[in-house]
């Protein structure tokens, strides 16, 4: 088989970059580790920054996002028992986010690369990157099992490594040749996915003596919640009762009030951490998202991230066979880590602000409660976290 470009991994990062690619006449090939359902049964993400939203434009596959995503122009940070609202739309000159689930954006995309007749191929073992520190890249796998087991190779003009931070494409690259940056948080997101009505119509970011909240929701019926819990923790541990009689704990009395609980559809547990290997191209092969880089989830980056990657990784290859120009190749990792740094320090610093550490001591508890206020109080710093929240403009250099 061969194909102009390979891609590994048929998450929202590969599958946006298939079909961006499509759009321009670039023969690719989705190779997904697991079957179809399996990938659409992942609940994770649920913000899209506007620079995604016209990304899926581009690829065409924004219809639905439009027609049943919930715009939303603020947040509200609840601590010290009030809540205060971050105009998003005003401080940021206008820009909004959407809500709009990260499986229905793959449902999307699924679907358009079915419609167009594009090569997915699900259920592939034993995936191996091969020659892309030279002129002819190819991709290994097995499909079947037992005595059915049929090995395959497909040779490339280029690999695109969309598989996510346990995927084969970022451990294929010499150690010698990466450089790593981690930081592991000391606690977890204990996650509920549950058919209710939205405690509130715009997402509330709890920081209390308890731990951190966060309430979210997928459309005006399904509800996303979030505890902070031990890094530790078993998830196990938890009913759905205990749960709700938790983040009843850590949220206002008005909310409290409102809140509307019901059986869980999914509880899981989500350690948090940040992550970047630099670089994120090796020869022909270009890293994209969670293969390159984690973000703690309180800043709903993680999906953004991974879509302005491909996005710059689309235009540096449009480029390669359009205006027989390497220069977007060439540039692509030093454009990405710029955006990259920018989300992850965001990231850092809006979980630390929200959430209670184990050994911060009373001097940093009291400086966390300054920066709440200072940061409700002063329009410069609301700005700043707006900005950031919506999703910093493209950069190009
Ligand atoms: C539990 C959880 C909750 C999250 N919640 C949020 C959130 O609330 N907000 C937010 O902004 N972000 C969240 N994220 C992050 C967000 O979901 C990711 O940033 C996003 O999925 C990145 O997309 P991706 O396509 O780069 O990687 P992935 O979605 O991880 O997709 C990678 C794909 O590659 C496949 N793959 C892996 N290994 C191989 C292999 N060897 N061969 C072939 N295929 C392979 C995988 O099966 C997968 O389909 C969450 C992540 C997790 C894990």
């Amino acid at each position: 088989m061969r194909t102009q470009v390979v891609i590994v991994g048929a998450g929202p990062a590969g599958l946006l970059l298939g079909q961006l690619l499509h759009t321009a006449g670039i023969d690719n090939v989705i190779v997904e580790r697991q079957t179809g359902d399996y990938v659409l049964g992942r609940i994770r993400a649920g913000v899209l920054e506007q620079t995604t939203l016209d990304l899926l434009e581009r690829a065409g596959v924004a219809a639905r996002a439009h027609a049943e995503g919930l715009p939303h122009n603020g947040i509200e940070l609840l601590f010290s028992g009030a809540r205060h609202r971050i105009d998003l739309h005003v401080l940021s000159g206008g820009k909004r986010v959407m809500v709009y689930g990260q499986t229905e954006v793959t449902r999307d995309l699924m679907a358009a690369r079915a419609a167009a007749g594009l090569r997915t191929i699900y259920g592939a073992h034993d995936v191996s990157l091969h020659g892309f520190d030279g002129a002819a890249p190819s991709v290994r796998f097995t499909t079947g099992e037992g005595a059915d087991t049929v090995a395959q190779e497909i040779a490339c003009d280029f690999i695109a490594g969309c598989d996510g931070y346990h995927g084969v494409s970022r451990r294929s690259v010499p150690a010698s040749a990466l450089q790593t940056y981690e930081k592991v948080y000391p606690f977890g997101w204990l996650g509920v996915l549950a058919d209710v009505p939205p405690v509130s119509e715009e997402l509330i970011y709890a920081n209390t003596p308890r731990g951190f909240a966060l309430c979210s929701m997928r459309s005006a019926t399904r509800s996303r919640y979030y505890l902070q819990v031990p890094a530790d923790e078993d998830v196990a541990r938890w009913t759905d009762e205990a749960f709700w009689d938790e983040l009843r704990t850590r949220l206002d009395p008005e909310a409290r009030e409102r809140l509307v609980t019901g059986p869980s559809l999914e509880m899981s547990i989500a350690p948090l951490r940040s992550f970047v290997a630099e670089p994120m191209r090796f020869g022909r092969l270009f890293l994209a998202g969670d293969a390159a880089h984690i973000v703690p989830p309180t800043g709903a980056k993680g999906l953004n991230l991974a879509a302005s990657d491909v996005g710059f990784l689309f235009d540096s290859l449009q480029e390669h066979y359009g205006d027989r120009s390497s220069a977007g190749i060439d540039a692509y990792s030093d454009r990405c880590l710029r955006r990259v740094w920018k989300a992850e320090r965001f990231s850092w610093w809006f979980t630390s602000l929200m959430h209670r550490f184990p050994d911060t001591g009373a001097f940093g508890q009291k400086i966390q409660e300054a920066e709440l206020d200072y940061l409700v109080q002063s329009q410069a710093a609301s700005t700043a976290l707006a900005e950031n929240y919506v999703g910093l403009p493209f950069d190009r250099r």
